[in-house]
């Protein structure tokens, strides 16, 4: 799984808003992509920021029950069971984001995390 590039984290971002002004226009700090996969997402409208994960690969080592939910989760576009996770953000602390394909119709979607609470 390669991890997303940056053109496309962007992109995604447009489809979740912004905890604070609600606008869904993001930037991401190109000082702040760390070699760890840790990035830095920016409000363009209120210059909120939150932190976006990409490595995938390590989240899934580190979370062993997160692959099995990934597999039992449907796309909501053609209800096939088995999503790919190409980011996740924290856009409060209430609030983590991931950032899925579908394995079936490569549809891309956000999706509330509630996987969250089994770190
Ligand atoms: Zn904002
Ligand atoms: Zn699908």
């Amino acid at each position: 799984m390669p991890n997303p590039t940056m053109k496309e984290v962007e992109t995604r971002l447009g489809t979740v808003q912004c905890a604070i002004c609600k606008g869904s226009s993001f930037g991401i700090d190109e000082r702040s992509m760390q070699a760890d996969g840790e990035w830095r997402g920016i409000c363009r409208k209120c210059y909120y920021t939150f932190p976006i994960y990409t490595d995938m690969e390590f989240y899934l080592r580190t979370q062993p029950d997160v692959p099995y939910r990934l597999k039992e989760m449907s796309c909501p576009t053609c209800n096939q069971r088995g999503v790919n996770l190409n980011f996740r953000i924290t856009m409060s602390v209430r609030e983590s984001i991931y950032f899925l394909t579908c394995t079936s119709c490569q549809k891309t979607y956000p999706e509330q995390s509630s996987l969250e609470a089994f770190e």
